[in-house]
């Protein structure tokens, strides 16, 4: 079997500009901003490959230096969006400063050391290659769980990791065995394997990135299954699920929880009197509100209309006391200022006893609590393990 450069090149520009073309036809206009990064990554890598087909037909010559110089950048560029779309997928990622700089001093030095074959080579492929491996570091490292736990990460480790080490071999050996790697075309066994695992791992880095871009559309299908459109806190079925998890974590712990249901004061006459709209303005503010009152471990929710349940972890009752007065100093000092009328509410309070307890049982006690309040005149709270409020 013959294999040859110059066709497994062409091959591997046409799958890049076949891919750039299809891909925007397959995943549409409303593209989040990682799918936009690593679609726009794989145009550019085209792109990039096309310009160093266009510099062959001048070898050694100006416009060589000008394409193949621009080629270094583009396929650096397409590197950083890589990056920057495993950021938004996986979460932060790790030496982002040393891949810019990576990404700007590739395509300089190659356009300064051009007049040198073994140094342009040796610069331009190892800084790559280093590219590569902070990509390579970036699919796995660190694992972040709430961000992915998709099985392309591994597989877009193994392309990049594979491109990386390949491409390390030719910048040595352009570099210090040029006779082995002796221009850009040349059949060699190492530059021969770089060019056929180029076309596999196009094909396969493309599957990882198709999956990536699954997951991140299930994962936001999920959050808004659980989150209120209106005040972006849980709804009904995240309170369930999330609740019930932080109600089983401190009955197998042994601390104490609270769990307040909340109900807005009169607010059909609200909306009859400002209208729908500034109803909901004062939704949105008062859950803003019990945002900003929460400690790490608590659960909030808006369970429908102007109801709200929040649960306190390592709360008993006094505790409970103590954030249904923060809360109503916090409302009664902000309410005026951003939504221009008075907003009150009345609270229902239950202790988790033991471990007979569940959300259901503890919701329906603070429930009575909470319709305890009302009767009694509305704007405070009554707590089901004190009676007397
Ligand atoms: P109470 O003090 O007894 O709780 O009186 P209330 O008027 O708050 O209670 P009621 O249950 O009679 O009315 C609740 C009102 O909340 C009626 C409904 O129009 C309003 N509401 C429910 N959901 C929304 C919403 O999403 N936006 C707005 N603006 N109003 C809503
Ligand atoms: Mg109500
Ligand atoms: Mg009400």
């Amino acid at each position: 079997m013959q294999l040859d450069p110059t066709t497994l090149i062409f091959l591997n520009v046409a799958n890049l500009l076949a891919m750039s073309l299809a891909l925007p036809l397959v995943m549409g206009q409303n593209l989040s901003p990682a799918a936009r990064s690593a679609r726009a990554s794989l145009m550019i890598n085209g792109v990039a490959w096309l310009a160093l087909i266009l510099a062959g037909f001048w070898r050694e010559q100006w416009p060589d230096r000008l394409l193949s110089s621009v080629a270094m950048g583009l396929l650096s560029f397409s590197n950083w969006l890589l990056y920057r779309a495993l950021n938004h997928w996986l979460g932060p990622r790790p030496l982002g400063r040393l891949l810019l700089v990576l990404v700007l001093a590739t395509p300089l030095g190659y356009a300064l050391s051009f007049g040198s074959y073994p140094v342009r080579v040796g610069w331009a492929n190892l800084l790559i290659a280093g590219q590569l491996l902070i990509l390579a570091r970036a699919t796995l490292l660190p694992m972040n769980r709430e961000f992915s736990q998709g099985n392309w990460r591994f597989l877009m480790f193994g392309c990049v990791a594979l491109m990386a080490v390949l491409t390390a071999l030719r910048g040595i050996l352009g570099a210090w065995f040029t006779e082995l790697y002796p221009f850009f075309r040349a059949p060699t066994p190492v530059n021969l394997t770089a060019l056929v695992a180029a076309n596999v791992t196009l094909v396969l880095g493309n599957i990882a990135i198709l999956a990536a871009w699954r997951e991140e559309a299930q994962r936001q299908l999920r959050t808004l299954v659980v989150t209120d459109a209106l005040t972006g806190l849980l709804n009904r079925n995240g309170w369930a699920e999330q609740a019930d998890r932080a109600l089983r974590y401190a009955q197998r712990h042994g601390y104490p929880l609270s769990l307040l249901m909340i109900d807005l004061d009169h607010f059909k006459r609200i909306n009859d009197n400002h209208g729908h709209e500034a109803g909901d303005a004062a939704l949105v503010f008062f859950g803003g509100l019990l945002r900003q009152c929460q400690r790490g471990g608590d659960v909030n929710a808006r369970l429908g209309g102007e109801e709200f349940c929040v649960l306190l972890a390592h709360a008993d009752t006094a505790a409970a006391q103590a954030f249904d007065q923060r809360l109503r100093a916090e409302l009664a000092k902000a309410a005026t200022q951003a939504i221009r009328f008075k907003l009150d509410f009345s609270a229902g309070h239950a202790l988790c006893r033991d471990r007979h307890d569940t959300l259901e049982s503890l919701m329906a006690r603070a429930d009575a609590a909470l319709y305890g309040a009302k009767h009694a005149g509305r704007g405070h709270m009554v707590s089901a393990e004190t009676p007397a409020g």
